[in-house]
């Protein structure tokens, strides 16, 4: 019974998130949807990333929280659009979520539009919300096993940011084994190894980032 329950809410997600792709492909806004643990640092990578592209593309972006709106009030001082979703305690967002925040963005103006998803490797890979690509935040700190452990996630994403790549010599992250394991769930996932502190990497997500729109 749980699973038919499970299967009909997909069903109705996965309607609305094409109604929003359909949407975004008419204002010509490519979306990423950002997820990653809580604590991976996606907030911090997302405001270096607008500080890196600012000037070169228009971005916008919707934040997914629990119950906060600091996030958005971090882009908020980046001058950056910026719509909160608090989803008051649900863990992931899902395509209605993220269609109400989206219709209330300028979209002819944006040419990128960053979906920061709520703070969970778990259930934000299984609701598409009308991205183009998912992209994930895997820090060092968390450890090299989460992507045999969470396959679904890294497998879905287009793109795999490994953060906080300066602590590598304070832990005992494999990351030959990480990358391993990554290519092994999927085989042409990008990795890209950043670091908000010493800016490693930035670059090169910058550059993926232009490439997609
Ligand atoms: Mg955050
Ligand atoms: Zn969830």
């Amino acid at each position: 019974m749980e699973i038919k329950v499970m299967k009909n809410i997909l069903g109705e997600n996965d309607k609305i998130a094409e109604e929003n792709r359909a949407m975004f492909r008419e204002k010509n806004v490519t979306v990423v949807n950002l997820m990653g643990s809580p604590g991976s640092g996606k907030t911090t990578l997302l405001e270096k990333t607008l500080e890196k592209i600012s000037g070169r593309i228009s971005a916008a972006v919707i934040e997914g929280d629990l119950f906060t709106a600091r996030d958005a009030e971090r882009i908020e001082r980046l001058g950056v659009p910026v719509v909160q979703i608090n989803t008051a305690g649900g863990c992931h967002l899902d395509a209605a979520m993220v269609k109400r925040a989206a219709e209330s963005l300028e979209l002819e103006k944006i040419q990128l539009l960053i979906v920061e998803n709520v703070g969970n490797l778990v259930c934000p890979a299984e609701f598409d919300v009308g991205e183009n690509f998912k992209a994930t935040v895997l820090s060092i700190t968390e450890g090299d096993d989460k992507p045999l452990k969470y396959p679904l996630i890294f497998k879905e994403s287009a793109v795999v940011l490994l953060n906080k790549i300066d602590l590598l010599p304070y832990t005992n992250f494999d990351l030959a084994a990480a990358r391993e394991d990554l290519s092994t769930i999927h085989p042409n996932v990008e990795i890209i190894e950043t670091s908000c502190t010493t800016g490693a990497g930035l670059d090169a997500w910058a550059d993926w980032l232009a490439g997609v729109i």
